[in-house]
């Protein structure tokens, strides 16, 4: 059997009669930009997020951006953030003209340490971005009450981690302000690029329906600075709001996926994903870790199941951006990005392909054993 690590089509394909109705609508409509399918999805996912403001935008790196901006971090000012997400964070970072200041993750939760925050701030410290990696959030609480105590704005990096909760809270309803992405492989995916972002500021909204078209408070007339094009696509904003109908059902089958790995991988060898109590986790990813990633990694693809590792090089070890090594060290980090690899998990896989993948999984144990 070959197992895909993702499949965009089959989702498309389930759904296909509801987004297709959804994008002739928006073709016929001959509404195309910010128009009546943007301001819908706005209020469905503001809902859905339990925040009152959603603001769609063209990606989750700009939303990113804007969000920084609108947070008021300027050329020079520092944000902490995390180096074992990818590069889109400290990208949009360096594009604002910020520093990024990497503290090290926790080893179970695999997100930003808060015991290891405090001693990361400096008077240039303008943000905190925590990152809800992998599909389980931050330790928002934590994180919150240093920010408070030093009046520094977080924004949430939520792009793996849409509908997941904390303690009741859903991601993206703690920061100041929240980023998301719906690249096509992310909980609640578009078909294409799209992003958005919430907020409980009213100020902050107003802002960043500015600074998505070019500065404008209205047609024409500018009044910020910092503006770019980046609006949410009425096309993407259909399909997504069909999607988001079915968000709950597909993060239950997720869940489920990642339940039965749990179980069936127990006596594995790998290290499995942890959910401290109190934790609803949407498992973006499963990702597990040993010290014989290659091994087993070779042994899965032998059998047909592709994996995949997120990430295999940490931010600050980027030749363009070890300039950001921080003096401290991130050993965390770096460890992880050695032994962690993800299994496949999507909503749209067969009880027959989960079966096996994990089957195959325990088989790889053995042939791992005997090297
Ligand atoms: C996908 C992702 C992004 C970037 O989103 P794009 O829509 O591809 O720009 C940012 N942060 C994290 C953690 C991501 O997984």
């Amino acid at each position: 059997m070959q197992i895909p690590f993702g499949d965009f089509k089959r989702q498309y394909i389930e759904l296909q009669r509801e987004l297709d109705d959804a994008m002739q609508r928006v073709v016929q409509s001959g509404a195309y930009i910010l128009g009546p399918s943007v301001k819908a999805f706005e209020a469905d996912f503001a809902a859905y997020c339990e925040t009152p403001y959603c603001i769609g935008v063209g990606n989750g790196t700009d939303a990113i951006q804007l969000g920084l901006i609108a947070l008021g971090v300027r050329s020079g000012d520092e944000v902490i953030t995390v180096a074992n997400s990818g590069v889109p964070g400290t990208a949009a970072i360096i594009a604002v003209g910020a520093v990024p200041v990497f503290v090290d993750v926790d080893p179970h939760t695999r997100n930003m340490n808060p015991a290891l925050l405090e001693q990361a701030i400096t008077p240039r410290t303008k943000a905190i971005m925590p990152v809800h990696l992998y599909g389980l959030m931050a330790d928002m609480p934590a994180i919150m009450a240093i920010a408070q105590r030093h009046s520094i704005p977080v924004i949430e990096d939520v792009a793996q981690a849409q509908g997941a909760r904390l303690a009741g809270a859903r991601a993206g309803s703690i920061g100041a302000v929240a980023a998301f992405s719906f690249y096509p492989s992310k909980n609640l995916g578009a078909i294409g690029d799209g992003g958005a972002l919430t907020t409980h500021d009213s100020g902050i909204d107003a802002e960043l329906r500015k600074l998505r078209v070019y500065g404008w408070e209205r047609k024409y007339y500018s009044t910020v600075a910092s503006g770019i094009n980046s609006r949410l696509d009425e096309l993407q904003a259909a399909i997504l709001s069909v999607k988001l109908r079915h968000l709950e059902a597909s993060t239950a089958r997720r869940v489920q996926i990642a339940a039965y790995y749990n179980t069936q991988l127990a006596d594995s060898g790998l290290l499995l994903p942890q959910t401290p109590a109190g934790y609803a986790a949407v498992y973006h990813l499963y990702v597990v870790q040993t010290p014989m990633r290659d091994a087993y990694m070779a042994a899965l693809k032998e059998a047909g199941v592709t994996t995949d590792i997120h990430y295999p090089l940490p931010t600050h070890h980027q030749p363009i951006y070890t300039q950001y090594a921080p003096s401290w060290g991130l050993p965390v980090t770096e460890k992880q990005a050695q032994e962690v690899f993800s299994l496949p998990n999507f909503p749209e896989l067969s009880d027959a392909e989960v079966e096996y993948v994990a089957t195959a999984t325990r088989q790889a144990r053995l042939s791992v054993k005997g090297k």
